[in-house]
């Protein structure tokens, strides 16, 4: 019998029309799996039969919604070990993290069971006498999921969560690169008491089974996160069927250290900030806007701080920084090294290439020093462990610098002045604010989006998501007259 992991279409579990390998890049010898990948026929069967399995999703109880999003939420918790081994495994991070991830996963699903409970509308008279009004939210239908590898369950379980709660079914498409997780997630998701085919997994390309499931009439809303290309493709795509989208996309978040902040914080959120997932993340501070007083004590620190973190195997202990997720990823990372200074950045450390005793995709964390926020190492998400300084004379400088970018997700400032901090917090254009916090890490009950080029349509997660996975109906009642 075939070891390769299979698609759920329909609510069956099914070979596709073709099979792809995943290897571990702490360790290219290991081999994760084998995967399906479905085929343009799977697809159409999956979202035929989502569409009946959501009307009947829909009538379910409230209750028996919120238990199966507890239920799976209370898994996801309880096995935060085993699949947090098994995301570390495929995607590179310390194990720490994947485990924290697999955990915050379940916190969606569990958020998200007590939301079942709580889709309260509202009520109003109408301006005709003896008219009543009733406002209320409805599923919007058939919600495609198209996630990224860099957080491979939590940013899915972001947007499954609330999709299922507000009566929706899901398809869902994840990175290429982790199906290991997305196939763990799912089993999860199938084994609950859920109308059959309510929730599809269909591993395959972006190019393919992605694109020809955003080009379908039969999707309703577009859930994305990825890249900015990519997103612009999507929404092109959405917008022939008008089908409803929500894309979380890059940035280039910056960090602004004043002159009055206190070092050793400022120095662990940057180091944090810019490392923390090898740097593969949307909110990863890769810029680090400094004021010209605390310079260079600050790079001081911070170039020390970068040249003693252990990169390793992401499953090792002590390992603080895991390797790159792909051969991809990894050129691309040292091509912006190749660039940054032939911009004429200073490369202080890191940057480079790593042997390790095992075979895979390892670079050391780098900094820059003496750029310019013009230079492209500045304006380009590099999703890599690298990160820049910009030395300001000011607080207006810095501002300034944070908010000419054409992103918009996150920033941060390290400063004890609250009339600088607050002045900030107004002031910056990102979706996302933090102060003496590092620019990456987030609830999960409140808000997450940004501006520009990072975000486009309603916000993601706590309350917000409601916004974009449902659809508002108003009614009016009229009682007639009394008897
Ligand atoms: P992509 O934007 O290519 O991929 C994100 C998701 O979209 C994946 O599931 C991908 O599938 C899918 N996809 C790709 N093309 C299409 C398409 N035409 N139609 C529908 N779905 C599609 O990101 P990459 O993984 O290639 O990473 C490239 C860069 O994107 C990174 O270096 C980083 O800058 C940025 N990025 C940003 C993220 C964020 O959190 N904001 C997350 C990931 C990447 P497939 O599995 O085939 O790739």
């Amino acid at each position: 019998m075939s070891d390769t992991k299979l698609n759920l279409i329909a609510g069956e579990w099914l070979a596709g029309e073709a099979e792809i390998e995943n290897r571990n890049p702490s360790d290219l010898s290991d081999l994760v799996g084998i995967f399906a990948q479905a085929s343009a026929d799977q697809l159409d069967a999956t979202l035929q039969q989502a569409r009946r399995a959501q009307a009947e999703w829909a009538a379910y109880g409230m209750e028996r919604k919120q238990a199966v999003l507890m239920a799976i939420g209370t898994e996801l918790m309880a096995r935060a070990e085993e699949l947090g081994t098994l995301l570390s495994r495929e995607e590179g991070k310390p194990l720490a993290e994947g485990k924290g991830e697999v955990y915050r996963a379940g916190q969606f699903f569990t958020y998200y069971a007590a939301e079942c409970l709580r889709q309260l509308g509202e009520n109003a008279d109408s301006v005709r006498p003896g008219v009543e009004v009733d406002v209320r939210r409805e599923a919007v239908g058939v919600v495609a999921v198209i996630s990224p590898w860099n957080f491979p369950t939590a940013t899915a379980s972001w947007k499954i969560a609330p999709a299922l709660c507000y009566g929706n079914a899901v398809v869902w498409k994840p990175a290429n690169i982790t199906p290991a997780s997305a196939v763990a997630l799912t089993e999860i998701i199938a084994r609950q008491d859920i109308p059959k085919g309510l929730f599809s997994l269909l591993m395959g390309s972006g190019r393919s089974i992605g694109q020809r499931l955003v080009e379908s009439p039969l999707v309703n809303a577009i859930s994305f996160t990825g890249s900015v290309p990519v997103g612009k493709g999507i929404a092109s795509a959405a917008i022939q069927n008008l089908t409803k989208v929500q894309m979380e996309m890059g940035s280039k978040n910056a960090l602004a250290v004043m002159d009055d902040a206190d070092l050793d914080l400022a120095v662990t959120l940057a180091l944090g900030g810019a490392f923390g997932g090898t740097g593969q993340k949307c909110t990863a501070s890769s810029r680090l806007v400094v004021h010209a007083a605390i310079h260079d004590a600050f790079v001081e620190k911070l170039v020390a701080g970068t040249q003693v973190m252990k990169v390793g195997h992401a499953l090792a202990e002590g390992t603080q920084m895991g390797p790159v997720v792909s051969q991809q990823q990894l050129a691309e990372n040292l091509a912006y090294v190749d660039l940054g200074k032939s911009e004429g950045a200073e490369l202080a450390c890191g940057g480079q290439r790593l042997d390790m005793p095992q075979d895979g995709y390892y670079m050391s964390p780098g900094v820059f020093l003496n750029t310019t926020n013009t230079m492209r190492i500045n304006r380009e998400e590099m999703f890599a462990p690298l990160t820049s300084v910009i030395k300001v004379g000011s607080y207006d400088e810095a501002l300034s610098v944070v908010n000419d970018t054409n992103f918009g997700l996150t920033s941060g400032i390290v400063t004890q002045s609250l009339a600088r901090a607050t002045h900030f917090r107004r002031n910056a254009r990102t979706g996302v604010v933090t102060v003496n916090l590092p620019t990456a890490g987030t609830d999960y009950h409140v808000p997450f989006g940004g501006r520009g080029d990072s975000s486009y349509g309603p916000r993601e997660q706590g309350k917000a998501a409601a916004e974009f996975y449902t659809t508002v109906k108003t009614a009016y009642i009229s009682a007639g007259a009394p008897q």
